[in-house]
């Protein structure tokens, strides 16, 4: 990992993008300029809305109805003024995806909705930047670190995913977010931009946690079999008949 200075050297000249500034992007884009990421690029087309504020750390109530991305990036500025900050007050959405993303060493998915974050997804694997995916529902929440071709994606880990959304998105209306899971994971996507940016390798695991009983889980997922677009990056990179991923 190198010493201490050539480590915030890298972590000053990075940029690294947030998607999404809620329950999970405020923590994240928090604890990324509390430790001297150069640049934050924050994406979010949503304004802040009462029912923010307990968990969305960034915005105060005076900032109801003002664009997030310019209240989270006020805050942010206020306590971290060397911290450079971009604000993307639209969607990323498939057509602007890949422009955003050519800019970025790490993005964080921030978003809560499934179709959402598989675009996302998609758009960094074929953009061949790593990124860090986050879900939080009631109690729970996963998260997944990927680096594209090298370990499983969202979609090779989670092949049923597309099916599942509706499913997904009725749980996460009914149960909601508590508030200290995703501010839990939100600091942890941080953590893994934090260690791919300072040259760790990215472990081939998904975590999940349940906050009833405490329950932490990693999974090992190198025998996740490669989705379409994992399987191309990976026949390119290393020809047929190798190991489907480089550990
Ligand atoms: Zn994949």
């Amino acid at each position: 990992m190198g010493n201490r200075s050539e480590r915030d050297n890298r972590w000053g000249r990075a940029r690294v993008l947030v998607i999404g500034v809620g329950g999970l992007g405020c923590p994240a884009a928090l604890a990324l300029a509390g430790s001297g990421i150069g640049t934050l690029v924050l994406a979010d087309p949503d304004r802040v809305e009462l029912s923010n504020l307990p968990r969305q750390l960034l915005h105060q109530e005076a900032d109801i109805g003002r664009h997030k991305v310019d209240s989270a990036a006020e805050t942010l500025s206020a306590r971290f003024p060397d911290v450079r900050i971009e604000r993307i007050d639209r969607a990323i959405d498939a057509d602007n995806a890949a422009d955003v993303l050519a800019n970025v060493d790490f993005a964080i998915d921030a978003t809560d909705g499934t179709a959402t974050k598989l675009m996302i997804n998609d758009a960094a694997v074929r953009a061949g930047v790593a990124f860090s995916h986050a879900g939080v529902v009631g109690f729970s929440g996963q998260l997944l670190a990927v680096a594209p071709g090298r370990v499983p994606c969202v979609r090779c880990v989670f092949p049923d995913l597309e099916s599942a959304a509706e499913e997904a998105e009725a749980t996460c209306r009914e149960a909601g977010i508590v508030g200290p899971v995703a501010g839990l994971f939100g600091a942890l996507q941080a953590q893994q931009a934090l260690d791919y940016l300072a040259g760790a390798e990215v472990p081939a695991q998904l975590h999940t946690y349940d906050g009833i009983g405490d329950r932490w889980r990693r999974i090992d997922t190198t025998s996740s079999l490669p989705c379409p677009l994992c399987a191309g990056l990976a026949r390119g990179a290393r020809g047929e008949g190798d190991q489907p991923w480089a550990m």
